[in-house]
């Protein structure tokens, strides 16, 4: 037993298809934020389940980590060979195997992207609706649980994920759920597995629901003096029952981001952007009632649209808001915080937040879903300067300790990853001791994605 043995299997079975190239490695061994690089020691990239697995097998006999690889968009170094092993890339895993229109429903391979998804369904007249901005891939969507700006209105991936084939850490190969809209049948397998960041197995095939696409949809965009007013804004349209299918808050930082970065002319205030989906009717009718509450909590600027054209224009802007905010500061990198809080508590949140933020010397523009209570600030650290990262993990633990304190979540979607893996224990109490138990279960050699997730992994 021992890591060159295997390397050697794995390379007699996927010939050029098994790396071992430092650009290969580099490629799997960094990261979208500031951790360091971590490359593994090899990369596979399986076409079928059956290979997964009997990659998995090799791996197990041998000792040797394995680690997922969807796109490499996750945030907290959550794909990092942090005890080195293979990375598994699904790239070569990328079809849409069955679509079932009558069903809204469709079965995917896992490193199929969101976008290619949609491209595909166009001519169905359904979508799939989960949107993290980033084009990542649907496995890696499920294992973090992904959501983003459209969760508000169709739910995050635990509530589109209708079923999973996942290859265990012995090479077992188990599906969990079925096409049913709901099941009362056993333990929860499928939300066992949605969140758990590779640690538990390799999903190979996903079942996810549909949605129809909206008929019309309008889009509409406001500024406000204070963080405060746009924030009541989002509870009162919520408590009135207005149906958005997305309401994003970016603060003045964020807007002057948008300015420089995509040419916008936005006031450089706290902003809200806003889509509803429905019939014509109904969203002019929504737009106009969601206008009068801006309206009545001072908002100004406010005017909206029903043309493609606008809407892609505001959504590639606030799709591309990670990049602009990197440009406020040229050559930086940054450390993303994603605190959840409930709702009432989220204009206090996001001013403490603020204020913390004005106190430091760390650049940090805040965005974020706010019909979920969900917001990040961007924290902006010269690469290499330990006193910088020092000051934006500080800032970043304050969030957290906040968060929790408000009765919220210390990442509301982006995961745990290396980053979040120390809140675990404040969050979870001895929920967390439990999902160890799972684990060992699980992988007893500790050898899917180890060093993240659970205690002593
Ligand atoms: C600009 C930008 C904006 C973003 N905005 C959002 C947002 O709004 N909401 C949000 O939720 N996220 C957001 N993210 C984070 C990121 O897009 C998500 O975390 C996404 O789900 C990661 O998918 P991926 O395919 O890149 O996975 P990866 O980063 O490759 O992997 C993520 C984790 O899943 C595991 N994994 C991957 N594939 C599999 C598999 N088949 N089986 C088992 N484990 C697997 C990996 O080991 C790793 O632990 C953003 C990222 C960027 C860069």
């Amino acid at each position: 037993m021992s890591k060159p043995d295997a390397l050697t299997e794995l390379g007699e079975m996927l010939g050029d298809r098994f790396s071992r190239s430092k650009s290969d490695l580099d490629l799997h061994g960094r990261n979208e934020t500031y951790f360091p690089l971590l490359p593994p020691d090899a990369v596979a990239y399986p076409e079928s389940t059956e290979e997964v697995s009997q990659i998995v097998r090799i791996c197990a006999a041998h000792g040797v980590p394995v680690i997922g690889w969807g796109r490499g968009t996750s945030l907290e170094g959550h794909a990092l060979a942090l005890k080195g092993g293979i990375s598994v890339d699904f790239s070569r895993m990328n079809r849409v195997l069955k679509v079932h229109p009558e069903d809204m429903d469709v079965v995917v391979q896992p490193g199929l992207t969101r976008e290619e998804l949609n491209r595909e369904l166009r001519a169905t007249g359904l979508f799939f609706p989960v949107d993290p901005g980033a084009n990542a891939s649907l496995g890696g969507m499920a294992s973090t649980r992904a959501s983003g700006t459209t969760a508000v209105r169709y739910g995050t991936m635990r509530e589109n994920v209708l079923g999973l084939e996942v290859v265990l850490a012995d090479g077992r190969v188990i599906r969990t759920g079925t096409r049913a809209r709901k099941s009362a049948a056993g333990y929860d397998l499928t939300g066992l597995f949605v969140g758990a960041e590779g640690t538990l197995g390799l999903i190979t095939e996903l079942t996810l629901k549909l949605h129809g696409q909206p008929e019309a949809i309008s889009a509409a965009v406001c500024a406000f003096d204070e963080i405060g007013p746009a924030v009541d804004t989002v509870i009162q349209t919520i408590q009135l029952g207005i149906p958005m299918a997305r309401i994003e808050f970016v603060d003045a930082a964020t807007a002057a981001a948008f300015n420089s970065y995509a040419g916008a002319e936005m006031p450089e205030k706290p902003h809200l952007m806003i889509e509803f989906h429905g019939s014509a009717s109904a969203v002019a009718e929504q737009a106009e009632s969601f206008g009068q509450i801006v309206a009545d909590n001072g908002g100004d600027g406010f005017s909206w649209s029903s043309r493609p054209e606008d809407r892609t224009a505001l959504w590639t802007m606030r799709h591309n808001a990670y990049y602009a905010c990197l440009g406020l500061r040229p050559g930086a990198t940054a450390l993303v915080t994603d605190m959840c809080v409930p709702i009432s508590r989220l204009a206090e949140a996001v001013e403490e937040t603020r204020a913390d933020i004005a106190r430091s010397s760390i650049p940090g523009p805040i965005l974020g879903h706010v019909g979920d209570g969900n917001f990040h600030a961007i924290l902006l650290v010269e690469p290499g300067n330990e006193a910088e990262l020092a000051e934006a993990k500080a800032l970043s633990h304050r969030m957290v300790e906040r968060a929790l304190r408000l009765g919220g979540t210390v990442t509301g979607e982006h995961g745990i990853g290396m980053g979040k893996l120390g809140y675990m224990e404040e969050e979870h109490g001895q929920a967390w001791e439990v999902m160890g138990e799972i684990k060992r279960a699980l992988d007893p050699s500790a050898l899917m994605n180890p060093g993240k997730m659970v205690p002593g992994n």
